[in-house]
């Protein structure tokens, strides 16, 4: 092997139907006391909390909740700071979707330091370096999709026409500890398994395909397309597997995860953040509609100028694990990847970006700000006129 590559930190995790009961035991090596980061009812209206609620109560700990019922904005996060900070917690339990898991990141992260995030935002304001120290987190997920109990970014938003999605990053974010426990995926609705399934799963191809894969990262990146494979649609079908594909789908999503933060993403992720800004459009909905025709428009252009390119086999690999074909042409199977993607977007109802409002006359702005880091990681670099075609095919 003559690949050379750097592995950056990893939260330790705990993975498997069960496991949150362990929050206790992982949560008192920190100390007692708790900031508890959490959604609307669906955890804290859950059996979960109930049972959660009393064993913290027996073994004497002391917590606060903060809530947070949408996509965290900066503003959010520097009012958390503001209220909270002052060594008051020892640790903090991010319990919930993506969502909650940024914003607890972000103030986690700026708890003791007690700056305004806007300070280190990229690509908006001065981006100075974080220093920290950060508050130990402790990551519980209750979607799967989003992977951020692995990653070192919370993605913060503002919305409307001068809107952004913009990461605070840095290697200090990693919670301590990622609880994976699919039992608490069972309140999900299908539109939120379709959504977060599909973002997973452009997670997992983006970052197999990415301009900085490694042999590490292809291999769990495979792993994870290969449970979403076998996952997604019973858990979305609810069908005899469904528990079964809950729980691959908790795991496919924390390899998202881990991989995306080790080597980048690609072109559906560089567009999912101007139109998360600009329309209200929920972040995996945007990869779900997105990621057939940013594949085929990746597949057309490696063909076109980079035949040796190694993402363009790599796509046929995907194809044949997808389809279960062996494909001996890679062309057939890339046809293979594209029609297994379309069948998932339309048997899960991903709705077309023109649902939420997105038209022709918007495409230029959307155009113009897609150029963030994701796209830096894209294995083949596409002009304006491809990313206005990608998003074309979905209006
Ligand atoms: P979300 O956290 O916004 O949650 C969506 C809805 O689902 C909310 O109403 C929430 O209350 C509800 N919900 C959560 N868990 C539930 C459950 N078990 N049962 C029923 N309802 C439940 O959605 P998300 O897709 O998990 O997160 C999206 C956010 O994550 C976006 O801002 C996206 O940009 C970000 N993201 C971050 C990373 C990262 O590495 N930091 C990666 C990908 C996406």
């Amino acid at each position: 092997m003559t690949d050379i590559f750097s592995i950056a930190r990893l939260p330790r995790i705990e993975f498997g139907a069960g496991s949150a009961k362990k929050l206790p035991d992982i949560l008192a090596r920190y100390g007692k006391r708790v900031l508890l980061v959490s959604g609307g009812r669906s955890f804290l209206g859950s059996l979960h909390w109930e049972g959660l609620n009393a064993a913290l109560q027996a073994q004497g700990f002391a917590w606060e909740i903060f809530q947070v019922t949408d996509e965290p904005s900066p503003q959010l996060v520097d009012e958390a700071v503001a209220s909270l900070r002052g060594g008051r917690f020892d640790v903090v339990l991010g319990i919930g979707g993506g969502s909650v898991l940024d914003a607890a990141k972000a103030i986690a992260g700026l708890l003791k330091p007690g700056n305004s995030v806007m300070d280190h935002l990229e690509g908006v304001g001065p981006e100075l370096p974080y220093r920290g120290p950060a508050t130990p987190l402790v990551a519980v997920p209750t979607t799967a999709g989003t992977g951020s109990e692995a990653t070192k970014n919370a993605v913060l938003s503002t919305h409307g026409p001068d809107g952004f999605k913009k990461s605070f990053r840095d290697e200090q974010l990693v919670a301590e500890y990622a609880v994976v426990d699919p039992d608490l995926l069972a309140s999900c609705p299908s539109h939120l398994i379709a959504a977060n399934g599909m973002d997973a799963f452009t997670q997992l191809l983006e970052s197999f395909v990415s301009s900085k894969a490694n042999p590490f990262t292809d291999a769990l990146a495979w792993s994870g397309m290969e449970a979403v494979r076998d996952g997604l649609l019973p858990w979305y079908e609810n069908d005899m597997d469904a528990a079964l594909g809950r729980e691959k789908m908790a795991y496919a999503a924390l390899l998202s995860g881990i991989t995306l933060a080790q080597v980048g993403l690609g072109s559906v992720h560089g567009l999912a953040a101007p139109l998360g800004a600009f329309f209200p459009i929920p972040h995996g909905v945007a990869c779900g509609t997105l990621l057939a025709a940013a594949t085929r428009v990746n597949i057309e252009a490696m063909e076109a100028r980079e035949p040796a390119n190694p993402a363009l086999a790599k796509y046929a690999r995907a194809g044949r694990l997808l389809s279960r074909q062996a494909h001996g042409d890679d062309s057939a199977a890339h046809g293979a990847l594209l029609r297994v993607l379309d069948a998932w977007t339309e048997r899960m109802d991903v709705p077309r970006l023109g649902a939420f409002g997105v038209g022709e006359a918007d495409l230029p702005r959307i155009v113009a700000n897609c150029r963030g880091s994701s796209m830096k990681t894209n294995p083949v670099v596409i002009p304006d006129n491809d990313v206005g075609k990608i998003l074309r095919m979905r209006l």
